[in-house]
């Protein structure tokens, strides 16, 4: 079979490697060479036109690499592909739909009924209940981990553990994964590390430089940046070792028994996931979508700055202030996480985390809090220009059971908080007045 025709762009041909800003703003894209246009144009297009039946043949064969339908592939979507897989340092992306999306197919494209996983504990809430209740329905086993505790990594494996499953900073939290760490005992097991590195960013962190070797984003946050797109991504270091893993090397029923390994070699992972696994479960990503996404991509530097900036400010300022009983920043000194958020997000890491009140009754204080906010909004998501606020034991959290609930760190009046962008001072004077309406 053929090698897949990879079109780079004039700027990725050269041997000069580019920094960060620059390939946020060129990966992946050049002129339209039509029409010049300078920005990347809305391909809003299910379906493409084959040159003749041989052609429209070996696209379907993946004897040649080319658009489809848009299920599959789109020349936009394939924009913020290159342009993310740039920025981790990795060797391609798949979008999806959303990050759980890009979670599930991540998994659906490694795993089998039987086979089990081991995850850090410290997740996002719905990654919680995708792995628990959605895989068990599929055969397929999480065991929680305290992803501080190296230890239980190892201990947590058996022969029928896939992979290995953790979050850059881990959500609610704010723990940093030890990555070099983790990906060294994944390794030595024969699994690939996957790293949902969301709240880090490609800016803030690239866990494929401390060897994970799968990274997942939900793009809906700060990728996108403005809180208008629901996006995913899995990104694929190339650098895992599938000769012998089975559902990437063995005959896959699901194509024609084509041997993705043996066909496509370090891309092989990538193609199942675009061509088997997006295929079935139809998770795509609209091309509209992935042009908010590209536009959010040509400001994540500057915006991940004065994120990382405000945050700490906001930390500091919730520190000292009498009514907070704890803030869980990693980018405050005394936090147990501060020295792997300098060796791994030395930038800061991020701008969400979560504090609480001081108060005789956390849940009516926690109340009492958020309806007294006028900058913050009260919602579900983090990651966008605005600050955001939520109570996450009554919302993200809410179908953990009062045990899931501890083993994830959660206490009932803790409060989390994404720093947007606005003026420092405005958030200050926000989170003061509400924090003096709050009962003690
Ligand atoms: C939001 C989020 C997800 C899920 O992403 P969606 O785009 O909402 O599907 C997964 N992981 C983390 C860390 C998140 O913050």
């Amino acid at each position: 079979m053929s090698v897949i025709e990879v079109k780079v762009p004039l700027m990725t041909q050269q041997k000069r490697k580019f920094g960060f800003e620059t390939r946020m703003l060129h990966a992946g894209h050049i002129p339209d060479p039509v029409t010049g246009a300078r920005a990347a144009p809305i391909y809003q297009t299910t379906s493409y036109v084959f040159e003749d039946t041989d052609k429209a043949a070996q696209l379907f064969e993946l004897k040649q690499y080319g658009n489809i339908y848009t299920r599959i592939n789109n020349p936009t979507t394939a924009i913020f592909e290159e342009r993310v897989a740039s920025l981790e340092n990795a060797t391609g992306a798949v979008a999806t739909a959303s990050g759980m999306a890009a979670q599930f197919a991540t998994m659906m494209t490694l795993l089998e009924p039987g086979d089990e996983i081991v995850s850090s504990s410290h997740l996002y809430g719905g990654t919680k209940t995708q792995f628990t209740h959605t895989f068990k329905k599929l055969g397929v086993t999480a065991h929680f981990v305290d992803p501080t505790d190296l230890e239980a990594w190892d201990k947590a494996w058996t022969p029928k553990v896939k992979a290995f499953y953790g979050e850059t900073i881990g959500n609610p939290q704010g723990s940093i994964l030890d990555i070099e760490a983790v990906a060294a005992i994944a390794h030595r097991r024969g699994v690939p590390l996957i790293v949902d590195s969301t709240f880090a960013t490609p800016y803030l962190c690239r866990p494929m430089d401390w060897g994970a070797d799968i990274v997942v984003h939900s793009a809906t946050k700060f990728i996108g940046g403005h809180g208008s797109s629901i996006a995913g991504v899995v990104v694929d270091s190339g650098k895992f070792d599938f000769s012998t893993y089975p559902t990437i090397a063995a005959p896959d029923p699901a194509y024609h028994d084509l041997r993705f390994y043996e066909t496509f070699g370090h891309y092989g992972f990538l193609m199942k996931t675009r061509a088997v696994t997006l295929r079935d479960t139809g998770a795509a990503l609209s091309p509209f979508n992935a042009f908010l996404l590209i536009q959010g991509l040509e400001t994540l530097s500057v915006r991940m700055d004065r994120h990382v900036q405000n945050a700490l400010a906001v930390a500091k300022f919730l520190k000292a202030h009498p009514k907070v009983a704890w803030v869980a920043y990693a980018g405050l000194e005394d936090s147990p996480y501060h020295a792997l958020a300098q060796k791994y997000t030395p930038r800061g890491p991020g701008a969400v985390f979560t504090f609480s009140l001081k108060s005789s009754n956390a849940r009516l204080a926690g109340k009492q809090f958020i309806e007294s906010l006028h900058v913050f909004s009260h919602l579900a998501n983090i990651g966008d220009v605005r600050s955001l606020v939520i109570h996450p034991a009554s919302t993200t959290h809410q179908q953990l059971s009062e045990e899931e609930l501890i083993e994830a760190g959660i206490d009932a009046g803790m409060i989390r908080l994404s720093i947007g962008l606005e003026t420092t001072e405005d958030l200050l004077w926000d989170l003061d007045q509400a924090l003096q309406q709050t009962s003690a």
